[in-house]
């Protein structure tokens, strides 16, 4: 058995669908294959989440339109009964015609997760018409979580169970991404682009072959195309490079989808759905480390430095403080230092949960601030490697272990603020 997963950018329209059908007719007769909700979908229903829990009527009704509208002209192109597409619209209209009555993660869980319902079920209705044997499978009747809303953490033992009896027999089955629920019933996601998570997931659970994640890019690049002209395409990655790639921020795959695969030795190839015949990617367990340099961007980076007021030594005590107050206010460092008497870190910015932060830190320590930053992560790096990043900008931090050094940079000379 073997795992596809097809993310929103792959059935972002009717000729996205036909593509998607295309590959799965002749790929893969009878494999389980998950898909994410259809373009921006996801952040559509976001919207729509917050328009109803601030219930103002003409958003609701403008966001719903939206969506239902874009799925609408993606099906007057497509051959199929799409009766239980409209279900589900129907469903979704009255969602949010009552009052909210649950917590703004739980309320968004029940509505974000139809952008999921709605691709598979359109998917599957299309290629039912073209006679391809293919089943519906409801990932919340298959993917057990906590109440951990918008973060499930998986029940491992009750989803094998659930997975490795229901997913037998021939035929394609198709699945949504992103989506399981809880023991009480409650739709939970799994956390923004968590769909390849799920891919791993069914993967694990099944003991599968392999997993391929069909992407629009040829596969995992040594660089984002957007930042970079001339890419690399990684023909294999090891899992501890793919690992390490996606926690520093690399998007191509999310950073949850290796631990599970990894553990049971399972292949994920990443290939573009563009050109299916491709190799692409394979990450797996490869000896060989890769050493062509990887680069890795992150914008919107503050560096924040905390300097204790009595002039302690940040040790041990002052730290656990200091991470006490970073994970209360839900900051993710990315990227941390220390002298004698300062520590340092950097995070990205965030209008909202950063400065809260910052006026609580004030009480014990001097903070000081750089915001409009740029995170370069460069793996397998060397000298020519940093000039590269570096030219025409400044360096703030610079942080190297034996095979990556990540670089805080700034464009112009920018001034240090004091909170
Ligand atoms: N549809 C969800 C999102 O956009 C999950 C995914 O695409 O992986 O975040
Ligand atoms: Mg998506």
């Amino acid at each position: 058995m073997r795992v596809f997963k097809f993310g929103g950018a792959s059935v972002k329209d009717a000729n996205g669908i036909r593509n998607v059908a295309e590959i799965i007719k002749t790929q893969c007769p009878s494999e389980v294959v998950v898909v994410s909700a259809m373009g921006k979908t996801t952040n559509a229903l976001e919207e729509l989440v917050a328009a109803y829990m601030n219930q103002q009527t003409e958003r609701i009704q403008a966001t719903l339109s939206t969506v239902k509208s874009y799925h609408t002209a993606i099906m007057n192109e497509l051959e199929g009964d799409f009766g239980a597409v409209h279900e589900t619209f129907c469903f979704l209209e009255e969602c949010v015609a009552v009052k909210p009555v649950c917590s703004y993660n739980e309320t968004y869980d029940q509505i974000v997760s139809l952008g999921e319902i709605l691709s598979t079920q359109i998917i599957v209705a299309y290629l039912k018409a073209h006679y391809v044997p293919v089943m519906w499978f409801d990932a919340r009747q298959l993917i057990r979580t906590d109440t951990n809303f918008r973060e499930g953490r998986v029940d491992w033992q009750e989803t094998a169970r659930r997975i490795s009896e229901t997913l037998v027999g021939k035929g394609v089955k198709i699945t949504q991404g992103f989506i399981g629920q809880s023991a009480n019933g409650r739709t939970v996601t799994l956390g923004r682009d968590g769909s390849d998570y799920t891919a791993a997931i069914f993967a694990y659970c099944l003991n599968a072959e392999s997993v391929t994640i069909w992407k629009d890019v040829p596969g995992v690049l040594n660089a984002d195309p957007k930042w970079f002209d001339e890419t690399v395409l990684l023909d294999t990655i090891t899992y501890q490079d793919a690992i390490e790639l996606a926690y520093y921020g690399a998007t191509v795959i999310h950073p949850k989808t290796i631990k599970p695969i990894q553990n049971k030795g399972i292949p994920l190839h990443v290939k573009s759905f563009l050109t299916p015949d491709a190799p692409g990617t394979t990450i797996g367990n490869f000896k060989q480390h890769l050493l062509t340099p990887s680069f890795i961007f992150k914008v919107n980076q503050v560096l924040i430095s905390l300097h204790p007021n009595d002039f302690s030594f940040i040790a041990e005590d002052n730290l656990s403080h200091i991470f006490g107050r970073f994970a209360m206010a839900g900051v993710k460092i990315n990227l941390m230092q220390n002298t004698a008497i300062s520590f340092s870190v950097v995070v990205d910015d965030d209008p909202d949960r950063i400065p809260r932060l910052l006026g609580q830190l004030k009480d014990d320590f001097r903070v000081s601030y750089n915001e409009n930053l740029e995170l370069i992560t460069i793996r397998y790096y060397d000298q020519a490697t940093i000039d590269r990043v570096l030219v025409h900008k400044k360096l703030l931090l610079e942080q190297k272990s034996r095979y990556t050094v990540q670089l805080v940079v700034t464009d112009v000379a920018q001034e240090q603020r004091v909170f």
